[in-house]
């Protein structure tokens, strides 16, 4: 029987059955079918302690037992109020104020719909379009399509429905690139701002790694350079955490590595460990003040029925604190050194005539290929290897859990490797 079940990203015509889970222990989950899969992807870079973790499973449950739901409308509780200061005590200074939601498209939602507000409250109503990046991503709602890549993304097919927002070029120095050679970047970023500054309420980026875009990396003084550009045109920064919050870039936020705090910021996916869906945006005290005034337009009219869902602000706390007591980021660093090790620098792999660049940031490492046809067939042939791949377009990547031993990194790379000879 055919399911009723509707695949994300799925071509219905060409699509195999998919494989079933029926649970999983850290980096590993298992199928009906006797097999074992070691997860190269933590389920869309969500699953950062991997499958089953004790702490978060008892969070949970713990956290059931007391108080499953219940809405944020004119109430409050205890896993959103420390979630809430949890979150303002580890991102980058100034970011006092946190907006829950449930998902990073929403979000996003929320950030963008902010910044439109925060300008029209300052008498600058004009400022009411976005300012994104070509190869950015920031999720698959109306008003995320419309900031996502316009050409390369994959949304093309609704740039009639969607505002018009604008867009400035995609970083090209890398992340080891220096101010100089960050700065033809930053001059197509001003180009943007000199013209549009006065309609332009915030530019929007993945900070370092644009990922679902096709995992461009970019150099800190990209972000240092933006945050001088907002300011000078009065432009709001907006930093889509998301997929590089929590420790995917080898910091705790991908902000840390430019000293740069934005004026909003989001985060999901790491978020609960990925063990439930929500997200957080989070405002400075400029952004957020803004909003205490006399008019009835001074509110701000968002709020998702799930918004500081206490199963998901309980598991986001227990996820915090593993994360610290088990010293994630040095996790983090030893993954790297793998990926380093065994991608980076492997000449044979670069020098393959498939492969167009191998890229590794933090606990993040991409194969780019000229010709996507050349990943064809690729998920199947880790599968056989007992590794969980999904590439996309041209890029073979993992981002795996930060719970995975550095013999499990051995064999992702050894199956991405493999594929090449
Ligand atoms: C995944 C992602 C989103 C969307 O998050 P959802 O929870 O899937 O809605 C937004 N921005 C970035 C950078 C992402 O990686």
């Amino acid at each position: 029987m055919n399911s009723p079940v509707w695949h994300p990203y799925a071509h219905l015509k060409t699509q195999q059955p998919a494989p079933k889970v029926i649970g999983g222990q850290g980096a590993n989950f298992y199928l009906d079918s006797g097999e074992t899969l070691l997860d190269a992807t933590c389920s869309w870079w969500c699953m950062i302690h991997g499958y089953g973790h004790p702490r978060l499973v008892a969070a949970i449950r713990e956290q059931a037992g007391e108080l499953c739901h219940v809405m944020l409308g004119g109430l409050t509780h205890d896993p959103a109020e420390r979630l809430a200061r949890e979150l303002v005590r580890i991102t980058p200074p100034g970011l006092d104020h946190v907006f829950f939601s449930d998902s990073g498209s929403v979000g996003m939602e929320v950030a963008m719909k902010m910044a439109v507000q925060y300008h029209y409250l300052q008498d600058k109503p004009n400022k009411h379009r976005l300012l994104s990046l070509m190869k950015a991503y920031h999720g698959d709602t109306m008003g995320c399509m419309a900031v996502c890549d316009p050409e390369e993304g994959m949304h093309a097919l609704f740039a009639g429905v969607l505002p018009r927002q604008h867009f400035a070029p995609s970083p090209r120095a890398d992340f080891d690139a220096g101010p100089e050679e960050v700065q033809a970047d930053l001059d197509a970023l001003r180009r943007i701002l000199e013209c549009r500054h006065h309609e332009i309420a915030a530019l929007t980026m993945e900070p370092l790694l644009q990922a679902a875009g096709g995992l461009n990396m970019t150099s800190p003084h990209y972000l240092h350079g933006a945050r001088e550009l907002c300011d000078e045109f009065d432009v709001l920064l907006i930093f889509d955490e998301v997929a590089t919050g929590f420790g995917r870039t080898g910091r705790m936020f991908a902000a840390e590595h430019a000293g740069v705090s934005p004026d909003i910021m989001v985060l999901s996916k790491g978020l609960t460990g990925g063990y439930l869906g929500h997200a957080a945006t989070l405002a400075t005290g400029r952004v957020h003040d803004a909003f205490i005034g006399d008019s009835a337009l001074h509110a701000f009219m968002h709020g998702p029925t799930f918004m500081g869902n206490p199963l998901a602000c309980r598991v986001a706390l227990e996820s915090l604190a593993v994360f610290e007591d088990e010293d994630y980021l040095g996790r983090i660093a030893r993954l790297n050194r793998v990926l380093h090790d065994e991608l980076f620098l492997d000449a044979t792999l670069r020098a393959h005539p498939a492969v167009a660049d191998v890229r590794v940031l933090g606990a993040t490492a991409v194969i780019e290929v000229t010709e996507a046809a050349a990943l064809k067939g690729v998920a199947a042939f880790a599968r056989r290897q007992g590794v969980w791949l999904r590439p996309f377009g041209h890029w073979l990547y993992t981002m795996p859990a930060y719970i995975t031993s550095e013999d499990e990194m051995r064999r992702i790379t050894e199956a991405m490797k493999a594929w090449f000879r």
